[in-house]
């Protein structure tokens, strides 16, 4: 048995849920053994023995049926933000709450979550349903794409020093993205993607799969960065560095923070540095100190001198005061000019977050000493921290929907992209709005916290599973080539399941507008 062909035992089934039932019509190959069926949703081609399921526990043999194990998931309209409901298809009796309402159309949106895939290409999409949205006649074209073009770009609200620019970074030993350049008050990383799925060793590409599939299901995922820190990362969760979990996301850069913060500390210190890892602040000599005519201190700070009042490079990056190595503020300050600094001087030296914060007098030697902060400034101090947001990780899924996925949209793909930058299709991954990139192609990329839970899959080619939807007019779709054949109200989609199905799916209703998201049919810019 090949690494392909391998089976896991099947999970439990719920039998009061329906399975979906696929391509039972599909000839036997003749060498398999009669127990079992081919699953032909990925190139795999796993045989899947009874009771078994396929190498992406995905699909099963049930019976002697292959079906897709997970339901699929709706989106359904309302402002009810209680948790999403399960709901068994078109089915009073095994789910006494549902009132059959799955005819209101304008309510429910079928995501490719659990849609199922086609394989190849050439066959038209799962579900292509149709729908009327303001009295225009819609359709929406749905599907679980597999992508080997994807990737995760992730945001790290954080000071903290995660490693250099273009490191790699590590989950179980294999390289699996670098650091890429940071943003502000924030750490990016880039994580997946096709040359770590399929130009490393077996175990790199296996690896990659699975710490992209966590990511994008919102699982906790530990990363090392060669010559930085560790770090645990979930979506929407704080990252936890070295073991520490990050509170603040700064409130703006050293120089910012001095222009933000000039008059409420005017008066109350002689000086102040606001210490960055990228500027570094200093407030007599900033224009904001000018602006408010302060005198200048004499203070002689280390690193590059940008402009007056911004220092770049006054020390090495870390996990220190401000994104810096540094554990002792005052290891940056150089000297002082004794033409100008006065005994009695008051200095404070803040981070850019206010974690970090001590307050200096001058002695008669020039030299600070620390002591006890006043309270008004410590309020100043403290409204830095208020100032600064929540420390998140943020993790955006990115694909290249540009290839033969659009075979399943319509017989001419050109036209589908050329119809999305034409703004005439709305582009939805789980009903989470999905930003389209310019220039050619169809790369999309969407937050996975706006997704359904359990979004994303995987198959060990190995790819990625994801959902996409294409909503678009009618007579639209029509003119791209669509695959009119297909075309299914709602109703029928939901008794039958996919057109390559004899049975009808279980389903699962997510709360979208709950969610954040807005309804993905009312998102379409030509119906206004
Ligand atoms: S890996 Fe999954 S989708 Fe691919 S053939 Fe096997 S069971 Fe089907």
């Amino acid at each position: 048995m090949t690494e392909h062909t391998k089976t896991d035992g099947l999970p439990e089934l719920d039998n009061s849920l329906i399975p979906q039932a696929l391509d039972r019509s599909r000839p036997r190959n003749e060498r398999m053994q009669t127990d079992k069926v081919e699953c032909n949703a990925c190139p795999v081609l796993c045989q899947i023995s009874a009771g078994r399921s396929g190498a992406c526990d995905r699909y099963a043999n049930q019976d002697g049926v292959l079906i897709r194990i997970d339901p699929v998931v709706l989106l359904r309209r309302t402002l009810d933000t209680a948790k999403p409901m399960l709901v068994p298809f078109a089915s009073t009796e095994t789910n006494p709450d549902w009132n059959g309402d799955l005819l209101r159309a304008d309510e429910i949106f079928v995501t490719g979550v659990g849609s199922s895939t086609t394989y190849p290409d050439y066959k038209p999409a799962p579900f292509i349903v149709s729908s009327q949205v303001q009295g225009v006649d819609m359709v929406t074209v749905v599907t679980e794409g597999i992508f080997s073009y994807c990737s995760f770009k992730v945001k790290i609200d954080t000071d903290r020093y995660l490693g250099p620019e273009q490191a790699n970074v590590r989950c179980k030993g294999e390289v699996v993205g670098h650091v890429t350049t940071a943003e502000y008050g924030s750490q990016m990383l880039s994580l997946g993607g096709v040359h770590h799925l399929t130009g490393g060793s077996k175990k790199e590409g296996r690896i990659t799969v699975e710490m992209m599939e966590a990511l994008g299901n919102k699982q906790p995922v530990e990363f090392t960065i060669d010559g930085g820190s560790q770090v645990l990362i979930q979506a929407g969760k704080a990252p936890i560095v070295n073991g520490v979990q990050e509170q603040r996301m700064r409130v703006g850069c050293g120089s910012a923070a001095v222009g933000i913060f000039a008059k409420q500390l005017y008066g109350l210190a002689d000086e102040v540095v606001v210490v960055d890892d990228h500027i570094t602040g200093v407030l007599t000599e900033h224009q904001a100190g000018r602006c408010l005519d302060m005198p200048r201190s004499g203070i002689q700070m280390r690193g590059r001198k940008s402009t007056p009042g911004r220092y770049f490079q006054v020390a090495g990056p870390g996990t220190g005061w401000g994104g810096t190595d540094i554990a002792d503020p005052l290891s940056i300050i150089e000297s002082w000019d004794a033409d100008i600094a006065k005994p009695g001087m008051r200095l404070l030296m803040t981070s850019t977050t206010g974690e970090h914060a001590c307050w200096y007098v001058l002695n008669d030697k020039l030299e600070p000493v620390e002591q006890a902060m006043p309270a008004n400034v410590r309020a100043v101090v403290e409204r830095i921290g208020e100032n600064c947001e929540p420390s998140l990780a943020s993790v955006m899924f990115l694909a290249g929907a540009g290839g033969s996925l659009r075979a399943g949209v319509t017989e001419n793909p050109i036209r589908l992209t050329r119809a999305i930058k034409q703004a005439l299709v709305n582009v939805t991954c789980g009903g989470a709005p999905a930003y389209v990139w310019p220039g050619g192609g169809i790369t999309v990329m969407a937050d996975v916290m706006r997704m359904p839970d359990k979004s994303f899959g995987t198959v060990p080619t190995p790819a990625i599973i994801a959902p996409i939807e294409f909503s678009m007019r009618m007579a639209d779709y029509e003119r791209l080539g669509g695959h009119m054949d297909y075309v299914r109200d709602l109703a029928h989609v939901l008794k039958s399941g996919a057109w390559h199905n004899d049975g009808a799916p279980q389903a699962r209703v997510w709360h979208a507008v709950g969610e954040g998201n807005a309804w993905p049919l009312a998102q379409m810019p030509m119906l206004g």
